[in-house]
């Protein structure tokens, strides 16, 4: 927020990560974690979701003050970490494993054993939530882990040694390396006694590490970037095709892999829409980030800021400006973005093309479902889409068309932990969330028997 020296965080080196790696695969190789049943590592994972909402506002405090993320969204994502692990652990209890008999012949049936050290590499937007979502299957499966938080918000990361620590989490189970991408990050890409990475964060570092990995042909899950489309037509229920489409790309200051940052909508409403949504991004208040009153705050460092309003100042050429344009009135420093509105933008426009991540959307008009469907699909990212109308044939057959990892009609944000979550094109590689989790962090063995 005002981009003075707050606190000083390990810059972890190879050597680190050799002795986190090492711990780690004593406590995978001996340790007493990959062995418990199911029941037990749940037990112990409940007490971690326990702990985490026990000190949600402690914890959103200090996601706030590193990210710049507005108090009243940082609250929200503590909740959702404890849910994660809550998540994983009712899942591993349930988990059944198939068998497969052909009678008076053979018997089949499946191995599940956990992959071995797990290396854990996560962004600075939404930090812990997005650490949880990597560590709770990761645990759950009976893994042990390194984790690489981002180096911009290092805070947060440092409560899960206590909290594990106070679950029951064995010694060597969990292992935190702070410090650079290319440093810290690298050696555990290419550490060869960690078998599987889970990599969020930028496309074109997901193909460094996709590349880096080759050779000790590792596992791979990637979350990566996005330009996700937020497809208005004309039937759609404007009022909350406008609600929706404002927190798309406006909350978590922007800076959301799944943010809707371009907005197609149908000519018909073309104008409306416009008009009443410049409006209200005109009067979104962006401000201190701990002030509860806030709803877009500051953006998480100075460098993504200069970036961010290279963008705004593109668009100026690229589009016809509605609202925003560079500095908030009367934030004169630190990284305060207004919510901008580009409208008019044509498709190979680099701010309809690109990746911003922050509160800069871009919207353009369509006259048939087919342009529609050939706008959303005109990006090299497929993430996530949003569809707002009231006919459901073509809301069905426009999300079967579109190529995204995840869709939403006539909603958003909310999702149940069971169902996919990942995207395809540049958005990803792989998918987590339910038994892909599991599967992902786990190896099943095939076991044939003739009888
Ligand atoms: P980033 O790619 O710069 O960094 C992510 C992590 O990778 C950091 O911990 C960083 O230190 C590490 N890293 C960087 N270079 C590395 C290397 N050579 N080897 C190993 N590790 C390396 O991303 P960011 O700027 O922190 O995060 C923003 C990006 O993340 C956006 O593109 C956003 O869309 C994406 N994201 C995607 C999802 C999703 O689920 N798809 C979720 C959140 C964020």
């Amino acid at each position: 927020m005002s981009n003075q020296p707050y606190a000083t965080a390990a810059a972890g080196q190879k050597e680190d990560v050799d002795l986190a790696v090492a711990a780690a695969t004593r406590a995978f190789t001996d340790g007493p974690w990959p062995r418990m049943k199911p029941r037990q590592r749940a037990r112990v994972l409940d007490q971690i979701a326990d702990a985490i909402e026990a000190q949600d506002a402690r914890l959103a405090e200090l996601e706030t003050f590193d990210t710049g993320l507005p108090i009243t969204q940082a609250l929200g994502q503590a909740q959702r970490a404890a849910e994660n692990f809550r998540f994983f652990a009712d899942l591993i209890v349930a988990q059944t494993d198939d068998a497969y008999s052909v009678p008076g012949a053979q018997l089949n049936y499946v191995n599940r054993k956990p992959v071995g050290v797990a290396g854990l590499i996560t962004p600075w937007n939404t930090p812990f939530m997005l650490e949880s979502w990597k560590l709770a299957p990761a645990l759950a499966s009976g893994c042990t882990v390194v984790l690489k938080p981002a180096e911009l918000t290092p805070l947060s990361a440092g409560l899960w040694a206590q909290i594990f620590r106070d679950a029951g989490v064995p010694d060597g189970v969990f292992n935190l390396v702070n410090g650079l991408g290319e440093e810290a990050g690298d050696a555990l890409v290419k550490h060869p006694d960690v078998p599987l990475i889970s990599f969020t964060g930028e496309s074109s570092t997901g193909q460094l590490i996709f590349a880096n990995a080759a050779p000790f042909l590792k596992g791979l899950s990637m979350e990566l970037g996005g330009k996700s489309p937020a497809v208005v037509f004309a039937d759609a229920d404007l009022d909350a095709a406008i609600d929706s489409t404002l927190f798309g790309v406006f909350s978590l200051n922007g800076e959301r892999c799944t943010a809707g940052s371009r907005i197609l909508v149908e000519r018909a409403i073309y104008d409306e829409f416009l008009e009443r949504y410049a409006e209200r991004a005109r009067n979104i208040v962006v401000g201190d980030p701990h002030d509860p009153a806030t709803e877009v705050g500051a953006l998480v460092h100075p460098e993504h800021f200069e970036k961010v309003m290279s963008y705004v100042e593109l668009g100026k050429t690229e589009g016809r400006l509605l609202a925003g344009g560079g500095r908030p009135t009367g934030l004169d420093t630190g990284n305060y973005v207004a919510p901008t509105v580009f409208a008019d933008v044509a498709p190979d426009a680099r701010i309809f093309q690109e990746e911003i991540f922050g509160p800069v959307v871009a919207i353009t008009p369509f006259d048939s479902d087919d342009e529609a469907l050939a706008l959303a699909n005109g990006v090299r990212y497929g993430l996530a889409a949003y569809i707002w109308t009231r006919d459901l044939e073509r809301a069905h057959t426009f999300a079967r068309n579109v190529e995204s990892g995840m869709v939403w009609l006539n909603s958003h944000n909310v999702r149940d932990l069971r169902t996919p979550f990942g995207g395809v094109k540049a958005s990803g590689l792989g998918h987590e969330g339910g038994y892909r989790s599991i599967d992902f962090y786990t190896h099943q063995q095939a076991v044939h028997i003739t009888l």
